[in-house]
C-alpha cells in the first residue's frame, strides 16, 4: 500500500513513540509543579521552544504551545482582535482554521476582506493592496495551500504590508512549509506563524504558534496562566517532546530534493495520459490533479486496494466541491474530477513510479466504461 496522503497526516517516526512512553509514563510530572523533577520538566519544555525557534529561523520571538495547527491559527486571529474600527484580511485560500475564523469575526460585526487567488493558486498580491489601510489589525495569509501545493511570497505579503498597512500584524499559516520547505522566518517578516506535528511524522493534537511580540496578541483561553498565560492548560509534555524529536531529525533543504525528483518523476508519468491535468505548483509535496471524465471520489476508492490519495483537506472533504479550485475559475466538471496526492520525504522511487501507473491504468480503465 502507497500512502501518498501525507497532506492530511504522516506516519508518525518511531522514535516519537519512545519519546511519547518516555514522558508520559517515566517523567510525566507536571512542569508548573515546584519540586525538582517538574523544574526539570518545565527546562525540557524551554528546550522544546528554544530548538523550534532555531528551526523557524527565529532570532526573536517566543513559541506558545498548542494543541495542534486549529488551535494555533484562532489564537492568532482571535487573539489578535482588538475594539475599534480594525479591519482583518485573509486570503480566500485558507484552510478552514482560518477561513471559518473569519467568517465568525465578520459576524461579530468586524469589518473583514477576502483576497481572491490568482488563477495560478497564489493569493492576488494587487487586490491585497487595495484591502490594506491604516486600520488594518492583521492579515493573515497561508504560507503554503494544503489544497494544491501552491506557495505564497510571505516575504512579498510583508513589504506590501510596511507600505500599506504599517500597523497591522502578519499571521501565517505555515502548516504545510515547515520541515517540508528551507526558510528563516527572519526573512519573511512575519509576526504569528502556525505550526502541526502531525504533517512532518510527529503526534497528532500538538501543535505551535511562534510569536514575535508577544504584547501584540491577547490569550483566548483562561486559566492557569501556563505559556506564558497564552495557552491555559497542563502542557502536552510528551506531545511536545515527541514534535521536538520530530522535528530535529528532520534534514529540510535534503528531502526537499528528494522529494522534488518524486514530484517530478511522478508527474511525468502523469503527463502521458489523455486527460490528466495538475496544478503547477512549488511546494514538492503536493499536487491536485484532475482526470477529465472520471469522479475524483470514483477513481479515489477505485485506487484503493493499492494506493491512498485524498481529496483535498480532510477537514473539508466532506463538504460539497472544493472552495479553493472554484476560487482558481476551475469548472465545476473539473472541480468534481480533482483528487490531491502529497508525498513525503521516506518513500521510494519505485512506489511513487507504481502508484503512479496504477492511478493512470485504473482512470483509463473507468473512463472506458463510463464512455
Ligand atoms: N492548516 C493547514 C494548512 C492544514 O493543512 C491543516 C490540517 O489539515 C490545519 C491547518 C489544521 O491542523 P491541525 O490538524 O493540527 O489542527
Amino acid at each position: 500500500m502507497v500512502y501518498l496522503d501525507n497532506a492530511a497526516t504522516t506516519k508518525m517516526f518511531e522514535e516519537c513513540a519512545d519519546v511519547l512512553k518516555k514522558y508520559a509514563c517515566m517523567d510525566f510530572y507536571n512542569p508548573s509543579a515546584e519540586y525538582g523533577q517538574a523544574v526539570n520538566i518545565s527546562r525540557e519544555l524551554d528546550n522544546a521552544r528554544k530548538s523550534l525557534l532555531n528551526k523557524l529561523g527565529a532570532s526573536k520571538g517566543d513559541v506558545v504551545f498548542t494543541g495542534g495547527a486549529t488551535e494555533s491559527n484562532n489564537l492568532a486571529v482571535m487573539g489578535s482582535v482588538r475594539n475599534g474600527s480594525w479591519e482583518y484580511v485573509f486570503s480566500a485560500g485558507e484552510h478552514p482554521s482560518v477561513f471559518n475564523v473569519a467568517h465568525h469575526l465578520k459576524e461579530l460585526g468586524h469589518i473583514v476582506h477576502f483576497v481572491p487567488l490568482q488563477r495560478n493558486g497564489q493569493v492576488d498580491y494587487d487586490a491585497l493592496k487595495t484591502m490594506l489601510n491604516k486600520n488594518t489589525r492583521l492579515i493573515s495569509i497561508m504560507h503554503v495551500s494544503n489544497e494544491t501545493g501552491v506557495i505564497n511570497d510571505l516575504a512579498k505579503i510583508s513589504q506590501i504590508r510596511d507600505e500599506y498597512a504599517s500597523k497591522a500584524l502578519f499571521h501565517a499559516d505555515g502548516v504545510q512549509a515547515f520541515c517540508k520547505m528551507p526558510f528563516r522566518l527572519d526573512e519573511l517578516g512575519v509576526d504569528l506563524y502556525s505550526i502541526s506535528a502531525h504533517k512532518f511524522h510527529g503526534p497528532k493534537g500538538v501543535g505551535a504558534l511562534y510569536v514575535k511580540n508577544k504584547s501584540s496578541l491577547k490569550n483566548i483561553v483562561y486559566g492557569g496562566g501556563q505559556e506564558g498565560g497564552f495557552r491555559s492548560g497542563t502542557e502536552n509534555v510528551a506531545g511536545i517532546k515527541a514534535m521536538q524529536c520530530a522535528f530535529e531529525q528532520i534534514d529540510v533543504a535534503e528531502n526537499f530534493e528528494k522529494v522534488q525528483d518524486l514530484k517530478r518523476q511522478f508527474l511525468s508519468i502523469v503527463a502521458g495520459c489523455n486527460g490528466a491535468m495538475y496544478v503547477d505548483s512549488e511546494s514538492p509535496y503536493i499536487v491536485s490533479l484532475s482526470f477529465e471524465g472520471v469522479n475524483g471520489e470514483t477513481l479515489m476508492r477505485a485506487v484503493e486496494d493499492q494506493m491512498i490519495v485524498g481529496m483535498g483537506s480532510a477537514c473539508s472533504a466532506k463538504h460539497a466541491g472544493n472552495r479553493i479550485l472554484k476560487e482558481m475559475k476551475f469548472s465545476p466538471d473539473k472541480i468534481k474530477s480533482s483528487i490531491r496526492v502529497s508525498f513525503n520525504a521516506y518513500l521510494s522511487l519505485e512506489d511513487v513510479k507504481n502508484a503512479g501507473n496504477y492511478l493512470v491504468e485504473t482512470y483509463e480503465k473507468l473512463l472506458e466504461k463510463v464512455k
